[in-house]
């Protein structure tokens, strides 16, 4: 039997915007309302993407490295999420420089990613319009997904499917090249 394709995905962006919580729920569909932040992680889930089984590796950074383990981790990386919280307009700002500095790391290279807009759950406290994501993805020119790690029912329906959708859209952009 053929052996299925490892794509290693390194989640970043600026701590506390969820990115663990996100690892969780793609993980176990559940949600861990407290999780040590200052921990770093690296998880395997394999899953189904368009009737291929995929052998992801994941990278839950912690968003508080310094340059150097960040570069590191971004030369270990096939493809990459870069996560805000959309109650949060400094995580949304945190992305562009990110995205700069993936793109200088891996020159020339093309840097997949996808950009997911975390704590949609939150819209009373919304600081980032959706069109802001949109665009910002049109100008990374990557998928973009609003979602919550906390709110989803299981399957693959609802938020939940929507983080497994990020990740698996993730997994599509990395093979495709
Ligand atoms: P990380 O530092 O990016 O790994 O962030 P965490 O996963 O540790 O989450 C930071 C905080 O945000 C925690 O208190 C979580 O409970 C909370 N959190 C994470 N995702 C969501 C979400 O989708 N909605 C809400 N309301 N809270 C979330
Ligand atoms: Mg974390």
């Amino acid at each position: 039997m053929a052996k299925s394709p490892e794509v290693k995905v390194a989640v970043f962006g600026r701590a506390g915007v969820g990115k663990s919580a996100l690892v969780v729920r793609l993980l176990t569909n559940r949600f861990i309302w407290e999780y040590d932040p200052t921990l770093e992680s690296t998880y395997r889930h394999q899953a189904s993407v368009d009737d291929e089984m995929v052998s992801m590796e994941i990278l839950d950074t912690a968003g508080q490295e310094d340059l150097l383990q960040k570069e590191g981790h971004m030369r270990w990386g096939d493809g990459f999420v870069l996560v805000y919280d959309i109650t949060d307009r400094s995580s949304f700002e945190d992305v562009a420089p990110l995205r700069s500095l993936l793109e200088e790391v891996r020159k020339p290279r093309h840097v997949p990613l996808v950009l997911v807009g975390n704590k949609a759950d939150l819209e009373h406290a919304r600081q980032v319009a959706t069109e802001e994501g949109e665009r910002l993805a049109a100008d990374m020119a990557c998928a973009f997904y609003e979602c919550s790690a906390c709110s989803g029912t299981a399957g693959t329906s609802g938020t939940a499917g929507t983080v497994a959708e990020a990740f698996h859209e993730l997994c599509r952009e990395v093979r495709r090249r």
